[in-house]
């Protein structure tokens, strides 16, 4: 894919919700190659970001463009859809499907492959994701890192109905949160090799700092509404700027203050 396609645009977009200014009027570009943290307090707005790429969610102001086409309606209301895929930060299955049924969900419903091409992709996606002789079984009759798997098999899907030409975006809402660091490193390789797999972007949502240094080739800091910081994995750690500062640190005195302080 050319570096120079750009894969996303927010220009002066803001959302409100209620009468809270989540997002103030901010922009940002993205292009492909890039896979992208976003860190900041929690409240600060970050899963706000990946509900407004998934489509749950239109900005208030200002514009967003996916693949150069601007975003006016939300997700379910779109002819033809841009590939944003979202890993949520509990697996999400349904119960009383199986894990085959779970992951192959959306082709099922959307009946234009014939049922042994479903079959075979669902099989394929999870294996890409390390999980084998489990097509057939209840997500309950697995463990919890499992489960976490088959989301990402279920993320790596593609979508038959989305144009073959874009470049899927890949969105991870905080998918280390309360592991131990060697699940960690376990769900970091699977974020790697899953957006590697469906050739995409990503962006993680994350407060780990190795999923941060592990995932992510560039850092956008949000609080107050505004990114207010935007750089390299490598300048992040090692930025003197106050906020990414407070970030590292955790320190309790600096630009950041909890929402109910
Ligand atoms: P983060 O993911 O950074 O913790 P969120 O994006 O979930 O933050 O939330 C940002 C802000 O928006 C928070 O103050 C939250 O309380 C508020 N918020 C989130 N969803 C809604 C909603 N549906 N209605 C009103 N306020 C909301
Ligand atoms: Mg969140």
């Amino acid at each position: 894919m050319p570096k120079n396609t750009q894969v996303m645009l927010m220009k002066d977009l803001s959302v409100e919700l209620g009468s809270n200014k989540v997002l103030d009027s901010v922009n940002l570009a993205m292009m492909a190659g890039e896979r992208l943290a976003i860190v900041g307090p929690s409240g600060s707005g970050k899963s706000t970001i990946l509900r407004l790429l998934a489509g749950l969610l239109l900005p208030s102001e200002g514009s967003l463009k996916i693949s150069g086409i601007d975003q006016n309606y939300l997700r379910l209301d779109q002819n033809s859809p841009p590939d944003v895929r979202l890993v949520f930060q509990n697996p999400a299955l349904l119960a009383s499907l199986t894990v085959k049924e779970n992951v192959g969900f959306l082709l099922e419903k959307q009946k234009v492959l014939p049922e042994e091409i479903i079959n075979k992709k669902v099989i394929n996606c999870l294996q890409k994701v390390g999980l084998y002789d489990v097509a057939d079984k209840f997500p309950n009759q697995l463990s919890g890192g499992m489960q976490k798997r088959v989301s990402f098999a279920r993320a790596l899907i593609s979508d038959s109905k989305k144009g073959k030409g874009s470049i899927p975006l890949l969105l991870y809402d905080e998918p280390t949160a309360g592991l131990d660091p060697i699940a960690c490193t376990r769900i970091e390789d699977l974020i790697i090799k899953t957006t590697e797999a469906a050739e995409g972007c990503s962006i993680v949502v994350s407060h780990v700092s190795s999923t941060i240094e592990r995932t992510a080739n560039r850092v956008l800091l949000l609080y107050g509404g505004k990114f207010q910081w935007d750089g390299s994995i490598d300048q992040f750690k090692q930025s003197e700027n106050a906020y990414v500062k407070q970030f590292r640190t955790g320190n309790l005195q600096g630009p950041m203050q909890p929402e109910d302080s």
